[in-house]
């Protein structure tokens, strides 16, 4: 299986020819990847290509999906797993991207067991074992701090252990206690700050669930990586150790997260 899987994708790469206009377009459009090396580009490029191949995108309310916005999505999608690989995606392969936000409708019990039926607008949703679902006018806005894609397949990677209400589990070679210690109390920190009613940097909506916290924290280490290794410096490692990247380059003089 992984040996035909990883055959697959070799003959997959040597076949696949990105424009590079294009790349180039849609990457320099993108200052969050602006400290990666090279080598790390170019892996990018290739896991954007597979990604490409292995999942199904489809424009909905007749949203046409351009090179641009495909590889745009893409990219986006793959920068979380450049030193995880793909198959930390796998189970699923549909992407619906919309022109704007989406309206959902769906019911939810209260404390008192009271169901209420919610109509609500949405820039992105991801399905336990289902599809990603986008807004590509929040998906194609590439700012500090806000990054949708980054958000819902931040979403994918706790619910592929089977887990869609927490944080994931940490990867194997990690200290899993330090892990859920750090993140537990970097939640607890960050829930007291939106409750003492002052302005947070980091987007309010990480208070809501320890599920958001991961997406929402995963978005700023990966678009605003600075401000999380200044304020929140031990949840900041663990995400470095996590993702295997050091997006502000504070632990490169350590290695610690290689
Ligand atoms: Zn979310």
């Amino acid at each position: 299986m992984g040996l035909i899987r990883s055959w697959r994708r070799r003959r997959m790469l040597a076949r696949t020819k990105l424009d590079a206009a294009l790349w180039q377009r849609v990457t320099a459009a993108m200052p969050f990847l602006r400290g990666l090396r090279d080598d790390e580009m170019a892996r990018l490029k290739e896991l954007a290509i597979l990604f490409l191949a292995e999942k199904e995108m489809h424009g909905a309310q007749g949203l046409v999906l351009t090179d641009d916005v495909r590889l745009s999505i893409a990219v986006q999608a793959c920068l979380p797993v450049l030193n995880l690989g793909l198959d930390w995606y796998e189970g699923w392969v549909g992407v619906i991207v919309y022109p704007g936000e989406f309206r959902v409708r769906k019911e939810e019990m209260d404390e008192h067991g009271v169901v209420h039926t919610i109509d609500e607008g949405l820039s992105g949703e991801a399905w336990p074992g289902g599809p990603v679902v986008l807004s590509w006018q929040d998906a194609g806005m590439l700012e500090t701090g806000y990054n949708v894609v980054i958000h819902e397949f931040a979403h994918k990677l706790h619910m592929l252990h089977g887990d869609d209400e927490g944080f994931p589990m940490p990867t194997p070679d990690m200290d899993a206690a330090a892990w859920v210690v750090t993140l537990e109390r970097a939640y607890a920190r960050f829930c007291a700050e939106v409750d003492s009613g002052g302005p947070t940097i980091i987007d309010e909506y990480a208070a809501e669930h320890p599920a958001e916290f991961f997406a929402v924290m995963s978005e700023t280490f990966f678009t605003d990586s600075a401000i999380l290794a200044r304020d929140y410096p031990e949840l900041y490692a663990q995400l470095a150790q996590y993702y295997r990247q050091d997006p502000a380059g504070v632990l490169a003089t350590t290695g610690s997260a290689s």
